[in-house]
């Protein structure tokens, strides 16, 4: 689950971590409200789960109360694209108004959950304000990774070593433990996944301030961290995964137009690929989950058939935990009840398979069995209505 800049800050200011002063705004009037109370010049912020926002026109430095007000009418209300959202972009709702920051240089400071060491990670480097993906890929020399042994946590030494490896001198180097401190304490306290400050700003009188601040968290774990998930903004989110979720669907939306309902995440993946070996490309990622009653096979129905670009469903089941008979009792009913029209390929293996390909053929319904998963996709793509040219 990510959250937003101004709620990150938050947390991080109660870890220790310096951020600079500021203030939420849902409205014009209370930026420039907020503006006043700070003293211009401010820097404006959009408030969206998404990254590259300066570059995209979500960040402004505003000298005046007019052009806070200005920039805030063009940006609420407004979704926000940017290289990290999708072409829709996100929705602008709230602003971060901030004290302006006198930056003398621009630093990367992430911590994330490293699969292969089984640790927590720290990234850092010398070059600040662009996206890491992009550094990673450019200067991978401009790295410097360090991994935190978990029985030991943080040392002192760690945090030296880093601040001397980032080019830091003085009371820099003290500074810049403290953040690291911060950051790793949130990071493990709060059950997060990752914690990226881009840009850590050295500032004109050389002090260290977290400028931007970016954290996600195990959804897993939200159970026991209800603060955390308190900070949750459903309208950052896509509508169809919330409600595929209440449904204990795990949905995921994509480009294309085969709409796909499988058992396993596994199957899920290798589902996508075949189709896209086959030629096609998937609608969504759906996961119907283990012991899938027909309620659920319908609620999955609904959701992939919300995406007005699926043409074709390819439901493919392999039935260990789940039974056949109950995903086919779903794909009629499902259906029956949704009156619908385009054409469903449907492979069933596993658990009760006879009774479930059994109550496929008894339906009379127009439902078009497959037996292999190679045979399924091939079969979904060459189901899609002719495209018009
Ligand atoms: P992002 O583009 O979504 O990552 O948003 P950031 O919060 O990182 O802001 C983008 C860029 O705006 C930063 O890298 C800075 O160069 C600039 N910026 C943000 N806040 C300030 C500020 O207080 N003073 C100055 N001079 N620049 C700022
Ligand atoms: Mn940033």
């Amino acid at each position: 689950m990510d959250i937003h800049e101004h709620q990150a800050k938050d947390v991080l200011r109660r870890f220790g971590v310096p951020v600079p002063d500021g203030g939420i705004a849902f409205a014009p009037e209370q930026a420039m409200h907020e503006a006043r109370k700070l003293g211009l010049p401010v820097v404006v912020k959009a408030q969206v789960h998404a990254g590259g926002r300066g570059a995209a026109g979500g960040v402004k430095l505003c000298r005046s109360e007019t052009e806070v007000n200005a920039f805030a009418l063009s940006l609420l209300g407004r979704n926000l694209v940017t290289k990290q959202t999708d072409a829709q972009g996100k929705p602008v709702h709230r602003l971060l108004v901030e004290k302006a920051t006198d930056i003398s240089k621009e630093l990367y400071l992430g911590l994330v959950l490293d699969r292969k060491s089984e640790r927590i990670m720290i990234v850092a480097s010398r070059e600040g304000g662009m996206e890491i993906e992009e550094l990673a890929e450019d200067r991978p020399d401009a790295l410097v990774r360090m991994v935190i042994d978990p029985a030991t946590g943080l040392v002192p030494f760690q945090s030296r070593e880093l601040a001397f490896k980032l080019g830091m001198s003085g009371s820099q180097i003290a500074q810049f433990s403290n953040v690291m401190r911060g950051c790793y304490r949130a990071f493990r306290d709060l059950d997060a996944t990752m914690v990226e400050i881009n840009p850590l700003v050295i500032t004109g009188s050389g002090d260290l301030i977290a400028l931007d601040a970016k954290m996600s968290f195990d959804t897993n774990a939200l159970f026991r961290r209800p603060e955390v998930a308190a900070l949750r903004d459903p309208g950052q989110e896509d509508p169809r995964e919330d409600a595929a979720a209440e449904h204990g669907l795990n949905y995921v939306g994509l480009e294309g137009d085969i709409g796909c309902i499988i058992n396993g995440a596994g199957l899920a993946m290798a589902t996508m690929d075949m189709i896209q070996l086959a030629g096609g490309s998937p609608a969504n990622f759906l996961d119907i989950g283990g012991g899938a009653s027909p309620e659920r096979v319908v609620a999955a129905f609904r959701t992939v058939l919300s995406d007005p670009n699926v043409s074709v469903v390819l439901v493919n089941i392999f039935a260990g935990i789940n039974r056949c008979d109950w995903v086919a009792s779903g794909v009629v009913q499902a259906y029956r009840e949704l009156n619908l029209t385009l054409p469903v390929v449907v492979r069933l293996a596993g658990t009760n398979v006879d009774e479930g390909r059994w109550i496929i053929n008894e339906s009379g319904l127009p439902l078009i069995s497959a037996d292999t998963l190679a045979e399924a996709a091939a079969t979904a793509v060459a189901s899609r209505p002719a495209m018009a040219a």
